[in-house]
């Protein structure tokens, strides 16, 4: 039997004597505080036992994690809505890329890069009686938590200078892919970017991902077609530009974000996040990385 509390204690130890920790993410004012040594995981293995070790009970900003549930949630809405508007194709771009979506005539390439997100972001405005209150209740009962809120410093801090989103949003708008205001829908996006969660918190609410749509209460929220379709966009558009680097390495869906945070499903298995507030390069967290690769090698248990 693999011994998952070892494996996060090796990682734990091997991670804590890494000189390079990468570069925390500083375009948003507000997360340049964070600390650069802090490093967390939470391990929920289906029908089995749950581990932590570190700060995997400290909240940080989840970013693009959110992205993941905000289409689920637009998916159990209106999913004919979503996939006439968005394309599910890995971009090969930075997240906030921006020409693309002028050559796709306001198509965005997936839900994950920002021009998709803002378009999910603009379906669940228009679906949802009060999106902000609706969004955060969907999240609280996935992870069975109502502490989970969203951080309005963090939010108001992305207000202020996030003008390549709302060049994006400008674009969408040009091309009639924005049904909304455009400040209604940013003001939507940087509030559901602001989400503060702990690894323990994202790990519960990405265990739909994992249990064919039906969460950690068994209530399902998405089919199990739906939730197959989700975690391949995780796997081909979860991680940026290195999506194929994630694959490669580590072998599992997941999403990230640029608080530090990424989150990983082996469907019908396990879900895990990991925490490390310095990024790389391509803006994924530098040792959260490299933590889930040295998982998957350890328990030899990868999609592949
Ligand atoms: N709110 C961030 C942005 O739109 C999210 C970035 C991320 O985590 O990828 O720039």
């Amino acid at each position: 039997m693999t011994d998952f509390k070892s494996i996060l204690e090796d990682i734990n130890q091997q991670i804590s004597n890494t000189e390079d920790k990468g570069n925390v993410a500083d375009y948003i004012p507000e997360l340049r505080n964070v600390n650069k040594n802090a490093f967390g995981i939470y391990l929920n293995v289906l029908n089995n036992k749950n581990f932590g070790i570190g700060d995997y009970q400290t909240k940080f900003s989840a970013q693009s994690i959110t992205k993941a549930l905000t289409l689920a949630l637009a998916i159990s809405k209106n999913p004919e809505d979503v996939w006439k508007r968005v394309d599910v194709e890995p971009s090969g771009n930075p997240f906030n890329f921006l020409s693309l979506l002028e050559v796709e005539n306001g198509i965005p390439r997936n839900p994950f890069i920002n021009s998709g997100a803002i378009v999910i972001a603009d379906i669940l405005v228009s679906e949802l009686e009060h999106p902000k209150e609706d969004f955060l209740a969907f999240v609280r009962q996935l992870s069975n938590d109502n502490s989970i809120d969203y951080d309005i410093k963090v939010a108001n801090s992305e207000k202020e200078t996030g003008f390549k989103n709302y060049a994006i949003a400008n674009l969408l708008k040009s091309f009639g892919n924005l049904k909304n205001d455009v400040d209604t829908v940013l003001d939507f996006y940087f509030m559901q970017c602001s989400l503060a969660m702990t690894c323990e918190q994202l790990t519960n609410a990405f265990y739909l991902f994992a249990n064919h749509g039906k969460c950690l209460q068994n209530k399902l929220h998405i089919t199990p077609s739906q939730t197959k379709r989700i975690n391949a966009i995780m796997l081909t558009c979860g991680f940026y530009d290195e999506a194929g680097e994630f694959a490669f390495e580590v072998g599992l869906p997941g999403k990230s974000g640029v608080g530090g945070g990424i989150v990983a499903v082996l469907p019908n298995q396990f879900v895990i996040s990991v925490w490390s507030p310095g990024l790389n390069k391509k803006g994924n967290s530098k040792l959260g990385m490299e933590a889930l690769e040295i998982f998957t090698s350890k328990t030899e248990l990868s999609i592949f």
